[in-house]
């Protein structure tokens, strides 16, 4: 029989509980309904429970609509200024369950706008940095790779000349954070100063990681489709063990997967439930 061990360090990180156990609260104090500017959290299974409790998501268009005196939460990821005008201009009332780690972040990211030019090293579109970047007055320079901070310093879009700040959104790969820094130093003549902005709880899990995935014969990751996170987090257990496989739940596992096998580890995201990690473990088990 397989032996199965569910990571003890993945699961919701800080943030992530917090936002969701201030819904939780809410619709029990209140009930339904109760609407989240955009998915609490990056998780299909997890905002499937979500919603059968009564919250809803809703983008920044439809919440503008909302009756006055609907409540929104805000979630982890946190938001830009202008989502707070417009929420109070709307009469809604509001819950802000942005992550304290983000809003440390937004409060740098916001004074270093007043004296430098800012660069965030984040992926385009996403939440997170679509708030960091409004903290800056949306001047700040975003770029997702080192490949494209060097195209944006020999195109001029970044001034090498002005004095810098580069930030990382919270759950980038530290690695890759570090060869953007080195890219920015190399192609600036200004002075750059590199802040240590990765979550210190993704840094640590990554660590972890890959140590977990060495030690099992397959591993089944769990995560939600459009998690950042586990994205990067996917890549690094797949570089220590080739036997990884990415699953939403346990109706993705595939038997043929854990032929041969004597061991297999079950790890997930930052976004990813316990519950659901559990649930994958017990169906490897029965496979
Ligand atoms: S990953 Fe870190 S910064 Fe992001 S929500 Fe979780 S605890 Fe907060």
């Amino acid at each position: 029989m397989i032996k199965v061990e569910t990571d003890a360090h993945s699961g919701f990180c800080g943030g992530v509980i917090r936002a969701i156990s201030t819904a939780e609260k809410l619709l029990a104090e209140k009930g339904a309904p109760l609407y989240s500017l955009g998915a609490l959290v990056h998780n299909e299974e997890e905002l499937h429970r979500l919603s059968g409790l009564g919250l809803e998501s809703v983008g920044l268009g439809e919440a503008a609509m909302l009756p006055a005196g609907s409540r929104v939460i805000i979630r982890a990821h946190g938001e830009p200024p202008s989502t707070y005008a417009m929420l109070d201009a709307a009469g809604l009332e509001t819950t802000d369950c942005t992550c304290p780690v983000v809003l440390r972040l937004q409060r740098e990211v916001r004074m270093a706008s007043q004296r430098s030019q800012v660069v965030i090293f984040g992926k385009i579109g996403h939440p997170e940095v679509a708030g960091l970047s409004g903290c800056a007055g949306d001047s700040a320079i975003v770029a997702e790779t080192p490949g494209q901070i060097a195209s944006a310093c020999s195109s001029g879009l970044i001034d090498t000349s002005r004095s810098t700040e580069l930030f990382s959104q919270t759950t980038m790969d530290p690695e890759a954070y570090m060869l953007a820094a080195q890219v920015l130093k190399e192609h600036m003549k200004a002075p750059v100063t590199v802040h240590d902005s990765i979550c210190s709880q993704v840094a640590s899990r990554q660590r972890q990681l890959g140590e977990f995935a060495r030690s099992h014969d397959v591993v089944a990751f769990v995560a939600g489709s459009s998690s950042s996170n586990g994205k990067v987090l996917l890549e690094l257990c797949r570089a220590a063990n080739p036997r990884t496989y990415a699953v939403c739940s346990e109706r993705d596992l595939q038997p043929g997967w854990f032929e041969g096998a004597r061991s297999a580890g079950v790890c997930g995201a930052t976004s990813t439930p316990k519950w659901l990690l559990e649930r994958v473990a017990r169906a490897i088990e029965n496979l």
